[in-house]
């Protein structure tokens, strides 16, 4: 049934392997907010700071060369992992947030004028809203937002008209939705932005983890995600951007690094990646990113992928049989590791609370996707996420957990 063995991947996670309370096992569901990591990722980091400590590209000394050498190796792996044309295209930043700011700020800033629209959707993360919403604040651009059809898709006539009918520069739209789990059409919706004359920028926060993402084959402009998601270290992520675009931003932060020459009357800039990474990186965070992609390159992502569909699948069907819970989003098949859910006659937070009780960890609230929950017209969700790790049972430890928080929860 299992594409991989299940058992041996758990065992490299130690921190499954520990009870969440005295005697009663954890079940980690809050895999969309973070994962967890596996050992060769840990190991690395400890390698790192015991045997080989130093900053990158600059000593002439043994220990900034291996320092060195690891971090790029792995912005050559992470190259390998998202398909990018060019180690250049490949940026470390701190994370999608990061990654979508410095494209509002830099590219933004430079290409957008007043009356411009940058095309958002409903079922967005606050990173990519607010970031828009500053530089709108600032240039009196338009953020405009794409609305949601009833199952919790896009709705993409609406789509074509607002490309067509707007005055449209950037989409920046989620490859999945961290709450519906909405997987959205992003090859498609890449070829109508550009031939549109706009360009794409994807949030594939909840994708790039999960699934093979190829950004040639995608055709995306931009494409941002988080390494601490995809069983890496936190302080670390990517911003992809095609070649010719990157040339043309202007740096974000200034700093080391990302300068050529500098004298007291101005700088000149350093060639991709560099001219976007001012100051002293993250540069175990970096180490341990690479060890993550070998970790997932090894398992397949496309195994992972039909692990998780097929873990989800489940989630929904056992979801379903308890009365009073609702789903959010479309049905599996069409949606990501992701079962949002209202339990009718309880607030999403004492839910929450009461699943821990039982040693599953899942989140509440509105998931960084205020303005969606507003269309979803409920003020809070608790989420169950997965990831490769996640097993058919604890999706029962799940729903059994359920009807214990119902019966101390909902009366009569
Ligand atoms: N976009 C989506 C869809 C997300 O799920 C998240 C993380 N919750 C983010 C953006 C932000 O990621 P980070 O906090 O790692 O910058």
């Amino acid at each position: 049934k299992y594409p991989y063995d299940i058992a041996s991947i758990r065992a490299d996670f130690p921190i499954l392997n520990q009870d969440h309370h005295d005697g009663v096992p954890l079940v980690y569901l809050d895999n969309a907010a973070s994962s967890q990591k596996p050992r060769q990722v840990l190991d690395v980091l400890d390698q790192y700071y015991r045997q080989y400590n130093a900053n990158v590209h600059r000593g002439i000394h043994k220990l900034s060369e291996e320092a060195t050498a690891a971090y790029e190796d792995a912005r050559k792996k992470v190259r390998r992992f998202i398909n990018a044309n060019s180690r250049r295209e490949v940026i470390y930043t701190r994370g999608t947030t990061e990654s979508i700011n410095l494209v509002a700020q830099t590219w933004g800033r430079t290409h957008l004028k007043a009356g411009d629209v940058v095309l958002s959707t409903q079922m967005e993360h606050h990173a990519n809203i607010v970031p828009w919403q500053m530089l709108a604040a600032e240039r009196n651009i338009i953020v405009k937002y794409v609305p949601i059809l009833p199952d919790g898709t896009l709705d993409m006539e609406a789509y074509g008209h607002m490309l067509h009918d707007e005055p449209v520069k950037l989409v920046a739209v989620a490859h999945v939705s961290n709450v519906l789990g909405t997987v959205n059409p992003i090859e498609e919706m890449a070829r109508l932005a550009h031939e549109n004359g706009a360009l794409i920028l994807v949030d594939a926060a909840q994708s790039v983890p999960h699934m093979p993402v190829d950004v040639q084959a995608l055709d995306v402009d931009f494409l941002a995600f988080s390494s601490h998601k995809m069983a890496g270290p936190t302080g670390i992520g990517i911003l992809y951007g095609k070649r010719a675009l990157l040339e043309d931003m202007p740096p974000w932060m200034g700093g080391g690094d990302m300068i050529s020459t500098v004298t007291f009357e101005g700088s000149t800039w350093n060639g991709l990646p560099y001219k976007f990474e001012a100051g002293t990186p993250s540069i175990a965070e970096a180490i341990g990113l690479g060890a993550a992609v070998d970790y997932l390159m090894a398992l397949g992502m496309e195994h992972i992928h039909a692990h998780e569909q097929a873990i989800t699948e489940y989630a929904l069907e056992r979801l379903a049989e308890v009365p009073g819970v609702t789903v959010f989003g479309p049905d599996a098949g069409q949606k990501g590791a992701v079962a949002a859910f209202a339990v009718e006659g309880a607030h999403a937070h004492d839910v929450a609370q009461l699943l821990d009780a039982e040693g599953v960890a899942v989140r509440a609230g509105h998931h960084c996707a205020m303005p969606l929950h507003s269309v979803l017209n409920v003020a809070a969700t608790s989420r169950a996420s997965f990831y490769l790790y996640n097993t058919f049972d604890e999706v029962d430890v799940l729903v059994n957990a359920l009807y214990v928080v119902k019966n101390t929860l909902v009366r009569g």
